[in-house]
């Protein structure tokens, strides 16, 4: 019997857990025995004895977990003391960072560990299912909103009130991703105008069909890049965008940014002379911060307060809706095992589309081509020294 084991996530401000008391009934289902460590759900409020009663055992010695379990279930992955206590062979999955840490990627393949990183998960239709990228940055457009709102020193909808009307909030969305869509979405319920700036063309129907207003750009050629991605647009253009765009953000109560160019920097959308031209009291929120930030301003896990404009950027903001961002994240790990389990075992045909394109260490090799070369590149560099 397979052995799935769920540890207690050790990343600073990590609530999140990969499985709920619903998937581990569901994983004890496909076959597998499952331990979860004493402790592992408290951040998203779930305790141990909700996930005895759905049938796991609790470990509260996590060092045997670790080095007995066939299948490691985790959120944000593992330092390279935790992938030292792997026993060989093992899978682990997770938001494993597969574009940051090249070294613990050549550590799992000495282990001969097969690690699959959710966010080499295909966007397919057919793996929508598993997408935890998706589940997690609509939770992340959704509280940017939320965020935003609680700053903003005014309503978002249009009121009729005794003492007059009161004008609906404006609020410009740069990137129309998962992420922007939410919180466009989210914006609009709340009664806000909402316009809304992205390269792809494909995405002008969908920010329309939620109200949104497109700004629109003088794209010579498409954003859209490859697996429905942007791509990289030149910095000719990138200015060209700034200037259209700055007439919006100068009349906006609020701009949510989340553009992102997947393996690279995010694009610099909000430059500091765009920020000191919008209205005093104004709110950014910057989800692209992680990669480098859309707003020149915009410090990671900070709050910035630019000419009287306040700017966020908050580091992941999924964790902070725990409880729900747990539910779907778990889900989306079921939906990989029930791809990955046949019979009681883990098997990777080698012609899946889904997963073999998230395999970032297999077979005693770092499958994941960007790793490698870094690896490489690194090897190379240290024999020339
Ligand atoms: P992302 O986080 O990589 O980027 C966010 C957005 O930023 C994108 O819409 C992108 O076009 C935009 N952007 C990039 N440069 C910009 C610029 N200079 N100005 C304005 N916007 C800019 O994107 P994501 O949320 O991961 O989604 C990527 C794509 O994958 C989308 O088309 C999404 O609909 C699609 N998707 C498909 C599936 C599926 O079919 N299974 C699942 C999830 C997402």
């Amino acid at each position: 019997m397979l052995h799935a084991f769920v540890p207690r996530e050790t990343t600073a401000g990590e609530s999140r857990v990969a499985a709920t008391p619903e998937t581990v009934e569901k994983l004890i289902g496909l076959g597998l025995s499952v331990t979860v460590e004493a402790g592992a759900g408290a951040g998203a409020h779930i305790d141990d004895e909700a996930f005895t009663a759905s049938g796991a055992t609790l470990a509260s010695d996590a060092s045997t977990a670790w080095s007995e379990a066939d299948l490691v279930l985790t959120v944000r992955g593992v330092d390279d003391q935790q992938a030292h206590r792997l026993k060989q062979g093992t899978t682990l999955i997770g938001l494993l960072s597969p574009s940051e840490g090249a070294q613990t990627a050549a550590l799992l393949a000495q282990r001969q560990v097969t690690s699959l990183a959710l966010e080499l998960l295909p966007r397919v239709t057919r793996a929508q299912s598993m997408d935890a990228l998706s589940s997690q940055a609509s939770i992340a457009g959704y509280k940017a909103v939320l965020l935003a709102a609680g700053r903003l020193a005014k309503y978002f909808p249009l009121l009729m009130t005794a003492a007059g009307t009161v004008k609906p909030a404006r609020v410009v969305v740069m990137g129309a991703g998962v992420a922007g869509l939410q919180a466009i979405a989210t914006a609009k319920r709340l009664g806000a105008v909402v316009e809304v700036s992205d390269i792809r063309p494909a995405v002008e129907e969908e920010v329309k069909s939620l109200g949104g207003r497109f700004i629109e750009l003088p794209m010579v050629e498409s954003g859209e890049g490859k697996g429905g991605y942007a791509k990289q647009m030149g910095e000719d253009f990138l200015v060209r965008q700034r200037e259209i765009v700055q007439e919006h953000l100068a009349a906006a109560d609020v701009a949510i940014t989340t553009a992102q160019i997947p393996g690279r920097k995010a694009p610099t959308l909000i430059t500091r002379e765009m920020v000191e031209s919008m209205r005093r009291g104004a709110v950014i929120v910057d989800l692209a911060v992680e990669q480098g930030g859309n707003c020149e301003l915009s410090q990671l896990g900070e709050e910035v307060l630019h000419q009287g404009v306040v700017i966020l950027g908050p580091e992941n903001l999924a964790a902070t809706m725990s409880e729900d961002a747990s539910n779907l994240y778990a889900r989306n790990i079921l939906a990989v095992l029930r791809e990955l389990v046949e019979e009681g075992k883990i098997e990777i045909d080698p012609d899946n589309d889904v997963l073999v394109p998230m395999l970032w260490t297999h077979g005693g090799e770092v499958t994941h081509g960007p790793t490698a070369e870094k690896l490489a590149a690194a090897g190379a560099a240290a024999q020339g020294d």
